[in-house]
């Protein structure tokens, strides 16, 4: 299928999206591989500004949650947990938990489905209209099986 490769400065496809296989790049799981379970939008801090948030926070940070990665033991009270989501109200059990925590999106790259490398990720729009992620390395589409 031809695929045209986007101008430079490409309207926002996420580069990491939820279901993506991806390697940590640093911290204690370097190296390790895992799936994104969560993509984690924050709003990004005002520039120059009085930001209310605690400084060196990189601006406008995305986080994921990978699976398996920056586990974090938690120790919990049975209780009903409030930053549920509105379809999921999820009840935790007491007990110790294994806890992915959120890492940086930029201590992560995406490893192509297609040859297995990390890869930084090009966009492309489609003759459909449709943008999609393509990988450096071996020119082919990066997508989430859904
Ligand atoms: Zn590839």
């Amino acid at each position: 299928m031809a695929v045209r490769t986007a101008t430079p400065k490409a309207p926002k496809v996420p580069e990491i999206r939820k279901g993506d296989t991806v390697v940590v790049l640093s911290g204690k799981d370097a190296g390790k591989r895992g799936t994104v379970e969560r993509v984690i939008r924050q709003a990004a801090a005002p520039r120059g500004g009085r930001s209310i948030f605690r400084r060196g926070s990189s601006a406008g940070g995305v986080k994921v949650v990978i699976e398996g990665v920056n586990i974090a033991k938690r120790h919990t009270k049975p209780r009903q947990s409030s930053s549920a989501t509105d379809r999921m109200p999820k009840i935790q059990q007491g007990g110790i938990l294994d806890l992915a925590q959120p890492l940086p999106i930029s201590k992560v790259m995406l490893v192509c489905t297609s040859c297995g490398k990390p890869t930084r990720v090009a966009h492309a729009t489609l003759e459909t209209g449709r943008r999609v992620r393509v990988c450096r390395h071996c020119g082919e589409q990066v997508e989430v099986k859904s």
